[in-house]
């Protein structure tokens, strides 16, 4: 038996055993603290369903390993060449790539496609992103989905909201939406408003945490300000509920402990920083950050206070603004960004002038 992880690109990182004897035969490490025993069904679908690459191939043909070793030597003699690296591959070791490029004076990648802008909107509030630990979770009165699809991208969080309120908020009927004692469906890109309303309506009906507010932001009331600039009617009609949801909303959430959970799908935006410091705010306005069974999960930075070895210096493009067309060989490693970058005709347009 062979203890590892799993090898797909998710935050769970779940432990897994692998029987050595009778390959790809896999289950869960019990041992893992996450994943309760169990794997997902996106594992498993990748496991069984998904035809697996035996042999290297290049330009779709199946070649000998030697070969493809001389061919991508050879694509990398080219003066321009650029590492375009996916977001959101977790395992440190999946960049030792950079030190490849490092060496032959190559061009490798930075920023995010996938949670940077909520990211740096947490940073801006909180001056540090910290991943909320599950257990706090299990702790939690009052779970409110905002944005997240969670039976299937974080199957493993299932078990940690079992016998919880559950409010749901997200344009789809989600699965976890119809099992929610309260789906609010609310319009696209409606988030920043919402939670700046609810915040303001916490604020006037005297249900915020006054002695976190002061100690923490003690400048709470120039965000109450802020929030009183909007037209209550015409901002519910733009989020697409009433005031009658709100109050259901509130009462769910105020003097509980209550714990967001946010998905990626709410920041992918230019603005999307604010959401979530929005959010942040509202869950500071009711006091819910250090405290049993509070707070706000959202992607966190899982390389916190790591010294990493793969970390280089040296040329950098943006992921989401890459100019393929610039390189003459290209290597991707880990994303799609035909399907990820913006402009997808422009992606496609500038791959076709490098060397893929
Ligand atoms: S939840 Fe599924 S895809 Fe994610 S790490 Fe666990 S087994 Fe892998």
């Amino acid at each position: 038996m062979i203890k590892t992880a799993c090898g797909l690109d998710c935050p769970d990182a779940c432990g897994i055993v692998a029987d050595s004897e009778h390959f790809p035969k896999v289950v869960a490490d019990p041992a893992h603290p996450t994943n309760n025993g169990a794997l997902c069904s996106l594992l498993n679908k990748h496991m069984w369903e998904e035809s697996r690459i035996t042999k290297p191939r290049v330009n779709g043909e199946e070649v000998s390993l030697d070969k493809a070793l001389d061919d991508v030597a050879n694509s990398l003699k080219v003066e321009n060449k650029l590492l375009w690296r996916g977001s959101g591959n977790f395992g440190v070791m999946q960049e030792i790539t950079n030190l490849l490029f490092k060496e032959i004076d190559g061009t490798t990648s930075k920023g995010s496609l996938c949670d940077g802008a909520g990211d740096a909107g947490i940073i801006a509030g909180r001056g540090i992103n910290r991943i909320l630990p599950p257990e706090q979770i299990a702790k939690a009165e009052v779970v409110v989905i905002w944005g997240k699809n969670i039976t299937v991208t974080a199957s493993h969080l299932m078990a940690y909201i079992e016998g919880k309120k559950i409010v749901v908020i997200d344009p789809i009927e989600t699965p976890i939406a119809k099992r929610a004692d309260l789906f609010i469906k609310n319009m696209p890109r409606s988030d920043f408003y919402l939670a700046l309303m609810l915040t303001r309506f916490v604020i006037m009906q005297d249900h915020e945490d006054r002695e976190f507010l002061e100690e923490f932001a003690p400048e709470y009331e120039d965000f109450y300000d802020f929030t009183r600039e909007f037209r209550i009617k015409a901002i519910l009609e733009y989020i697409g509920i009433d005031l009658g949801i709100m109050g259901e909303l509130l009462e769910l959430i105020v003097d509980k402990k209550v714990v967001f959970l946010v998905g990626n799908g709410v920041q992918k935006y230019s603005t999307g920083n604010f959401v979530l410091q929005a959010i942040d705010a509202l869950a500071v306005t009711l006091g819910h950050f250090g405290k049993e069974g509070c707070g706000v999960a959202f992607l966190g930075n899982s390389k916190l206070g790591f010294d990493n070895p793969f970390e280089i210096k040296g040329k950098k493009v943006q992921k989401a603004t890459t100019n393929f067309g610039d390189f003459q060989t290209v290597v991707i490693q880990g994303g799609n960004p035909v399907a990820s970058m913006p402009n997808s005709s422009r992606v496609i347009e500038e791959l076709k002038k490098s060397k893929t």
